[in-house]
């Protein structure tokens, strides 16, 4: 890999760290999800990164893809599992990490449960491994602590390239996959724990998307401004549909949500679903993303236990 393309996803960790911590800080029973994800992304630039995706604060029984409505009232529970995603970008090269906060205590086998294998498969990373050994040790790290304990079998970890999230090639939780890591290699490693069926589902709720190329089009004039915008600055990589009522204050709420329908049966936009246990199940995670050297690995932010 060319030193300055390391050296930027090395940059976007180091932000992307510093914006845990503030997340860790500030998230506490009582707060408004709202006010927290608006203090992780404004983090996020103030430290001189760019936003990769919305913050995901996905809460408990929701495994992913949750981020805060422009007028959510969603207050953190005493006793919630909340997952913190934060995607961090320098020149579209991303850093995506997660980890899990358990406010009653109660839950703390899970926790670790996705933490250890994390720890594991970066642990194991190097080239000439496959990424199937990984799901593997993944899979055994989650289920030997027993309490029903599993890994989501259909959410994987991935490659990132510039400007691309999901980049082909998946990391599974389980043994499953084919792919024989090499130096220059960079991937998000992202297990799930769950006490519930093991499986995600779509929820009915969608507040992320991505364009997906495809030329502005649309009946409404609404959806034509939103489709511009669209174009103009989220084109690359995912964006909240509560940016879109920032960016549009002349717009009705009620006519942005009109025109993302109708934009979504265009195809313009790909929706990102929250994601739900299908067994009602609680779900931890924790994701770093790695850089594949020469005899292992160098993982770009730390790994919470807690
Ligand atoms: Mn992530
Ligand atoms: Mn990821």
């Amino acid at each position: 890999m060319e030193k300055e393309i390391f050296e930027k996803y090395i940059k976007a960790g180091e932000i992307a760290t510093k914006v845990q911590e503030l997340a860790r800080k500030n998230a506490k029973p009582g707060k408004k999800l709202l006010e927290l994800a608006n203090e992780i992304e404004g983090k996020t630039i103030e430290l001189g990164g760019e936003i990769a995706f919305p913050v995901n604060l996905s809460i408990n029984t929701q495994a992913a893809h949750y981020t805060p409505s422009f007028d959510d009232e969603t207050v953190i529970g005493e006793k919630d599992v909340l997952k913190i995603d934060i995607g961090v970008h320098i020149d579209g090269y991303v850093c995506d990490c997660a980890f899990t906060i358990d406010f009653s205590g109660e839950n703390s086998k899970l926790i670790e449960a996705s933490s250890a294998a994390l720890e594991a498969a970066v642990t194991l990373a190097k080239p000439g491994v496959n990424v199937r050994e990984i799901g593997k040790t993944i899979q055994t790290e989650i289920e030997k602590r027993g309490n029903g304990l599993k890994p989501v079998s259909n959410l994987c970890g991935h490659r990132v390239d510039q400007f691309h999230l999901h980049a082909g090639t998946s990391i599974p939780n389980v043994e499953s996959g084919n792919y024989v890591l090499e130096e220059g290699d960079t991937f998000a490693i992202e297990p799930f724990a769950t006490n519930g069926k093991g499986e995600v589902v779509d929820g009915d709720q969608t507040e992320i998307f991505l364009y997906t190329g495809e030329p502005v089009r649309g009946r409404l004039p609404a959806t034509k401004k939103v489709g511009e915008l669209i174009v103009e600055k989220y084109a690359e990589l995912p964006f909240a549909q509560r940016w879109l009522h920032r960016d549009l204050p002349e717009l009705q709420p009620f006519s942005i949500n009109v025109a993302l329908r109708e934009l979504q049966l265009l195809n313009f936009l790909h929706p990102y679903p929250v994601l739900m246990e299908k067994g009602k199940g609680l779900v931890s995670q924790a994701e770093t993303t790695i850089i594949v050297t020469k005899d292992g690995c160098i993982n770009t932010t730390p790994i919470h236990r807690t």
